[in-house]
This record gives structure tokens, sequence and C-alpha cells, in this order.
């Protein structure tokens, strides 16, 4: 395993004694995230339910939440920046396709509904986001694996 790679699997123990703290490339990071993996070490399964995420990635053992009081407001943050992108770029398209006589009541009431469930369907991509932009700037240390008491 060459180091700083990032993509050969720790292995099952790999949490337990040696973690994986070498920094990443911001692109390896985002499209780890973008596919809902651990931005840290590529594995699977961070979500209890849709929403919610689990406490340490099953993985490589990195604690989902570093540590920081409200530490998701972040991930609310590029999941309003994801939902606002995709109104405009819809609204865009349509008016585009549709002019010179665009349909403003399905803009109203359909920018509604593209809002509510454009929220609800971009909030995952949003946490492993986050916790992908937060690991270029503060890259993993060896407390990012140790259960913290709350
Ligand atoms: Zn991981």
């Amino acid at each position: 395993m060459l180091p700083g790679t990032g993509d050969a699997p720790p292995g099952p123990a790999a949490g337990k004694h040696q973690p994986d703290i070498t920094r990443k490339s911001p692109l390896l990071l985002l499209g780890r995230a973008l596919r809902l993996h651990c931005p840290n070490c590529g594995g699977g399964s961070l979500f209890t339910g849709f929403l919610d995420v689990k406490e340490r990635c099953p993985r490589c053992g990195i604690l989902l939440d570093r540590g920081e009081n409200d530490y998701f407001l972040g991930a609310y943050m590029i999941n309003l920046v994801a939902v606002e992108i995709l109104l405009a770029t819809v609204f865009i398209v349509i008016l585009i396709a549709t002019w010179p006589d665009p349909p403003w009541d399905a803009f109203q009431y359909g920018g509604i509904a593209l809002s509510v469930l454009g929220a609800v369907v971009c909030y995952p991509f949003a946490k492993t986001t986050w916790l992908a932009f937060d690991l270029m700037f503060r890259p993993t240390k060896r407390e990012d694996f140790i259960t913290r008491d709350k």
C-alpha cells in the first residue's frame, strides 16, 4: 500500500490498530462523498436510515461527527446551496424551453415541490460532502478514531 493513495482496503482491524491518517486529495474525498461513501476510506453503509448517519465508519472507524457542537450545520448549508442550484437550473431550462410563454403557475407550485423534494434527496449527499470538505481542511488525526464521552 502506498501512503496517500487511500484506496487500499485497511482490513477489519484498521480502526483498532493503525488508523489511516494520510492526507487524501480533494477530488478523492469529494468523489467518495458524492457516492455516499466514507470520504476517508471509501467504505459504504454510513447511514442507519435515509437521513441518519452512523456514529463511525464501519470500515475505517473514523467518527463521522468530528466532535464540535452542531457539527452538521455545514451539511445544512451545503444542502441549501445544492437545492438552490437545482431550482435555478430547472427554472432556467424550463424558461428557455417554453419562451415566450413560460408556465408561471407551474413554476410557483413546482418550485415549492422541488424545494421540499430536493432538500430531502440531497441531504445524505450534503452530510458526506460536508465531511469531505472538513477532511480537506482538517485532515484526520488519531483522535478522530477514539470514542468521546458525550
Ligand atoms: Zn471510512
